[in-house]
């Protein structure tokens, strides 16, 4: 993938993001069990034994539109993903893109850090998509001068770390002649963590609570991202708050979305490397 790739933007597209090890992962020698042999391919080989003691790599391929390796840059994934996207809100349309994975597998990183204000890793010309974004809107509002641009952002739980919360950034562009209406809409979505589907280890009520309706939105914005890929009447929205909020970019002829699943590169984190795998691999347009 190089940055002068021309870019269609798909009705949903599907990237996936594979994260350099951390020091830590190097320190106890990991081994990498994720590589990216081509233009949106990924294989798993999870080295593994048979009953007689034989070993072998189980090899697991997916295809996506975009899979970028552990020496893209945030730069070049944002090209990729929610740029393509940026013209459809001034078209009217409305555009949400999503940062899916396990805690620590590079959402946030991706997504631009805290949605309040404070920017993670923003070296010198490379950002993260909350940063790009409106620096692209305010490009091409410049260009027609015609619109203005509000920022909005939140988190679905209060109290919780953000691993365990969804982060959501809106950007609402209306047109300066009728600015009661709204034009488009860009929604950023740091997804909380989607390891809590096998951490239920808890005694706490609240974090089991909380772990419940993590794993019901996930599961509903899946849901609600294949309905419309199939074109179906009935989105199911009510299924969570999460897609309540987003209820209104995920109906009408121009929405756009894509969604970025992260994945950590070391066997210790495989078997939540095939559940994102797997859960990215459902909402794939058919
Ligand atoms: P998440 O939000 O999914 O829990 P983070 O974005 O906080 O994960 O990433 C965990 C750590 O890994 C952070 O220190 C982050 O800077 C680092 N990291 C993640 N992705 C990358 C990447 N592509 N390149 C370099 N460092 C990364
Ligand atoms: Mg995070």
């Amino acid at each position: 993938l190089s940055t002068t790739d021309h870019i269609e933007p798909h009705r949903i597209s599907v990237c996936v993001r594979k994260r350099p090890f951390n020091k830590l992962e190097i320190t106890r020698k990991e081994i990498d069990v994720v590589s990216i042999p081509g233009k949106g391919v990924l294989l798993v080989h999870e080295p593994k034994q048979k009953v007689d003691l034989t070993k072998y790599l189980d090899n697991q391929l997916f295809h996506f539109d975009y899979s970028f390796n552990e020496t893209s840059t945030n730069d070049l994934v944002y090209k990729f993903t929610a740029k393509p996207l940026v013209q459809s809100i001034f078209d009217g349309g409305m555009a949400t893109c999503f940062a899916y994975g396990q805690t620590g597998s590079g959402k946030t990183h991706t997504m631009g850090g805290d949605f309040t204000g404070k920017q993670q890793n923003s070296s010198k010309g490379i950002y993260a998509l909350a940063e790009g974004m409106p620096t692209w809107i305010s490009l091409l509002m410049s260009a027609s001068s015609r619109f203005t641009m509000e920022k909005t952002s939140g988190q679905t739980s209060a109290n919780a770390n953000s691993s365990r919360s969804h982060a959501i950034l809106q950007i609402v562009l209306r047109r300066n002649d009728r600015a009661t209406t709204m034009h488009g809409k860009f929604s950023l979505v740091d997804l909380a963590g989607n390891e809590r589907g096998t951490d239920v280890s808890s005694n706490d009520r609240s974090t089991l609570v909380e772990t419940a309706e993590i794993n019901r939105s996930l599961l509903a914005l899946k849901e609600c991202i294949r309905s419309l890929g199939m074109n179906s009447d009935h989105i199911p929205f009510r299924m969570s708050t999460l897609t309540k909020v987003l209820r209104d970019s995920f109906i009408g002829e121009k929405s756009r979305t894509c969604m970025i699943a992260m994945v950590s590169p070391g066997l210790a984190s495989c078997e939540y490397t095939m559940n994102t795998l797997r859960y990215s691999d459902r909402v794939k347009e058919l």
